[in-house]
């Protein structure tokens, strides 16, 4: 398979009056054309830091970079803007762009709307809208320009776990019916599990990947984070993943 992005021997230090951090040691990783990547790693191992220097949006101190496609960034949190309708948080991308006129680009908004059950609430506002409906709206509008490659950085630790459950599925579908290359960073390891065909682990600062597993559950085209959950190899791959963020940990 083709890989849409490949990192080698990334490293990033950060200078502070208190001196210099080393944040990533060494960490190199590729994603391949329409899979997920899962980067699992505790709080502080740099995960945010990888994407950022992904966006370019933070330089790297070293190392190589290779993305063959463009970008699309979502946060933890939603940054719907609350004064904008639904709709118009979503078109927000396509106007920074000034696409707003483009016939094609509305289009595809609108059959996003349509297909993934925004369409009813195009008119409302995000006050109005549950924290896992809220999610979609944010990844809906991630999606609005197109990007061949998406970015989302512990786009479920916001929201409580049942609702998280859910929005695994809702996300999960969408990323893969959409047919989208995405790296998912994330310091939960069952999600990183339920979503990921690969998972990257990653040390404590200064970081490096120490292993990464191929998610092989025995599912096939019905595969969904919740049916993942409940495969009895599911287990087996927390236990290996445990034990791989365990020795860090001390
Ligand atoms: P994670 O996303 O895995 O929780 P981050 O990438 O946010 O980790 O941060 C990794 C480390 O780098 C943290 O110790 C953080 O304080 C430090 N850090 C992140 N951004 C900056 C910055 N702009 N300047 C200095 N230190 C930073
Ligand atoms: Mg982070």
């Amino acid at each position: 398979m083709n890989s849409i992005v490949e990192v080698n021997n990334l490293t990033k230090n950060f200078y502070s009056k208190e001196g210099e951090i080393e944040v990533l040691s060494n960490i190199s990783f590729s994603l391949d054309q329409g899979e997920i990547l899962s980067l699992l790693g505790p709080s502080g191992s740099g995960k945010s830091t990888i994407l950022n220097i992904l966006t370019n949006l933070l330089k790297p101190t070293s190392g190589q970079i290779s993305i063959n496609g463009t970008i699309g960034y979502m946060f933890q949190k939603d940054h719907l803007l609350e004064w904008r309708s639904i709709m118009d948080n979503i078109t927000i991308g396509i106007e920074i762009m000034h696409k707003k006129n483009d016939k094609k680009s509305m289009e595809r908004i609108e059959r996003l709307l349509k297909t993934y059950g925004l369409w009813d609430f195009r008119n409302m506002y995000p006050n109005e809208l549950s924290g896992g409906m809220r999610q979609r709206v944010a990844l809906i509008r991630t999606l609005s320009v197109d990007p061949d490659i998406l970015l989302l950085d512990e786009p479920f630790s916001a929201l409580d776990y049942q609702t998280r459950l859910m929005v695994n599925d809702d996300v999960y579908k969408i990323i893969k019916n959409e047919n989208k290359s995405v790296i998912l960073v994330t310091h939960d390891i069952s999600e990183a599990i339920a979503m990921g065909d690969t998972v990257a682990v990653l040390s404590k600062r200064p970081s490096t990947i120490k292993k990464t597993f191929d998610i092989d559950l025995g599912l096939k085209d019905d595969r969904t984070p919740f049916k993942c959950r409940k495969v009895p190899s599911f287990q087996t791959y927390f236990d290996l993943l445990w034990k791989e963020l365990d020795n860090n940990e001390i």
